[in-house]
């Protein structure tokens, strides 16, 4: 077994001294790697490692594991839950995938991607472009997560109604085990049945079983047009109903149904003017669509159009605009966009990411607003989200002049039990796309399905026996009870 102390020396020789950044350098600076992206967490990492290659990555894994020393896998550090910083102990080694940044192939035929893992997702996208594909993986830190990150989060985003969320992207996985060794499961079949589906299990499993190095993802031929149109509506009930006639009128062409609350559409008015957000003031919700059309832009418009129409007839939209050049639905999905940064702007808030059976989705706004009113007078609702899935960013900002660090302190774990209760009241699930991390790891055993949390806890221990790899974060306990399920 190595020793503690010699664990450096061997990283360094593994990976090269400059890739290998300590406290004790007073040139290194750690900061970003230390810090999660909504500033709410710092830790303290043993040291920041930069490994080049799969190679490198599985011989860092081995060190660790003989010094006993755990690892957090970090990609592009956009991740919301706190999973991909190390914890204040100083004990953990930050493994940065940022230098294996690679587009490794494309196979225009079989319509795939192979990427290293620490590919930011925007070059990814911008490959597939390249050769007149689509990657359809679209969030709004597109510029800095990484593939490696998506999978390891199956991140969602805004196309999920029509492609599915990063997991339904993925055909194959290249990842290092926490005993250190490599699987090449980079395959690009669409078929393949030939036992456990490991790269499902690695899939959304947020740097605990392994860390991923490269992937081979889905394409799609891209739209001949894409067109952005922006409905303001009377309720969250006539949200549900447009998004019923948008599937069935648009059908696979509905690549997009996001919905804004009038508060969340206040916060981008009132710090971004700029971006002008249209129809806001007069409607409680507004809707921004896509429409994706294999065939022309004209054909798109009359679809949307006919789409429209029908729906201010039925009284479910009460105004509409179609975007009439690329430049104005650039802006209209910056608005969309924008929310989350205005919504900082406003000042620290609590932030919940749902997901319902669409079916519950007005229902459940209507129990759940009403229950936080009577608890705290005043009381703001920052709601919006990817609405064609089921899934709400339904986020609580203090109350206009209180405190909002003290507003934290005092409710947020309360809050988070009143939504969270409801959520499970309307067989909802507390983590849509951002994942568990440690932000909600000790909450998870609450609403997850004792027999399901049992067989997790099981599979953690089968594949990491030592619990090195990103521990604390998802279980906050790993360890399996003497359970019989
Ligand atoms: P990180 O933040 O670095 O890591 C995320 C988790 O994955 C951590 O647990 C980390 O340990 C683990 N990890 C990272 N890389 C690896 C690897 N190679 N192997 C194993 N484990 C790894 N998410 C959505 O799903 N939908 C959205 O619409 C969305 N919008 C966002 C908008 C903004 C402005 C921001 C800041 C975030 C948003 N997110 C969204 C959250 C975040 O961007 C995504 O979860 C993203 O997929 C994280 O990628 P990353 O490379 O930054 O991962
Ligand atoms: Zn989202």
């Amino acid at each position: 077994m190595t020793d503690w102390n010699d664990l450096l020396p061997t990283l360094r020789a593994t990976v090269g001294a400059r890739q290998v950044l300590t406290h004790e350098d007073p040139a290194a600076d750690l900061s970003a790697y230390e810090q999660d992206w909504r500033r709410r967490h710092r830790g303290r990492a043993l040291a920041v490692v930069r490994p080049g290659s799969t190679a490198e990555v599985a011989a860092v894994v081995r060190a660790c594991a003989a010094a006993g020393v755990a690892i957090v896998p970090q990609g592009g550090n956009t991740g919301l839950v706190v999973g991909s910083v190390p914890d204040a102990s100083g004990t953990q080694v930050l493994l940065s995938l940022q230098r294996m940044n690679r587009v490794r192939a494309l196979d225009a035929a079989n319509l795939t991607l192979t990427v290293d893992a620490g590919c930011i997702l925007q070059v990814a996208q911008q490959a597939a472009a390249a050769a007149g594909l689509l990657l359809p993986l679209s969030l709004a830190s597109e510029g800095s997560c990484t593939i490696g990150g998506n999978l390891a989060s199956n991140a969602g985003g805004t196309q999920v109604l029509r492609y599915g969320n990063a997991r339904d992207l993925c055909l194959g996985l290249e990842l290092v085990t926490p005993q250190g060794e490599i699987w090449d499961g980079l395959i690009g079949l669409r078929k393949d049945n030939t036992g456990y589906d490991l790269r499902d299990l690695y899939i959304g499993s947020e740097g605990t079983l392994g860390i991923i190095t490269g992937a081979t993802l889905k394409l799609q031929p891209q739209p001949a047009a894409k067109l952005t149109a922006w409905a303001a509506l009377p309720s969250i009930e006539a949200a549900v109903e447009l998004l019923g006639m948008a599937q069935r009128q648009l059908g696979a062409g509905l690549t997009g149904f996001e919905a804004m609350s009038r508060f969340a559409l206040s916060l981008v008015d009132k710090h971004y003017p700029q971006l002008r957000v249209p129809l806001w003031q007069d409607h409680p919700w507004c809707v921004l669509l896509e429409n994706s059309d294999s065939e022309s832009e004209a054909h798109a418009r009359e679809r949307f159009e006919a789409l429209l129409e029908a729906a201010l007839a039925q009284g479910c939209v009460s105004d509409a605009i179609i975007a009439e050049s690329l430049g104005q639905a650039h802006n209209l999905w910056q608005i969309r966009e924008s929310i989350s940064l205005a919504q900082s702007e406003e000042g620290l808030n609590i932030k919940h990411d749902i997901s319902l059976p669409v079916s519950a989705i007005a229902a459940f706004c209507t129990e759940t607003d009403a229950l936080l009113a009577a608890e705290i007078p005043g009381v703001r609702l920052v709601n919006f989200g990817h609405l064609g899935d089921g899934n709400l960013h339904y986020n609580v900002q203090a109350p206009e002049g209180g405190d909002p660090a003290a507003f934290l302190r005092g409710q947020e774990s309360r809050i988070n039990h009143l939504v969270f209760d409801s959520v499970r009241r309307f067989g909802g699930s507390i983590s849509a796309e951002h994942g568990i991390g440690s932000l909600k790891a000790e909450t998870l055993p609450q609403y997850k399905h004792p027999v399901a949390l049992a067989l997790m806890r099981r599979i953690k221990a089968a594949l990491d026996p030592q619990n090195l790899m990103n521990p604390g974060r998802v279980l906050a306990n790993p360890t399996p009870k003497q359970e019989t399920p």
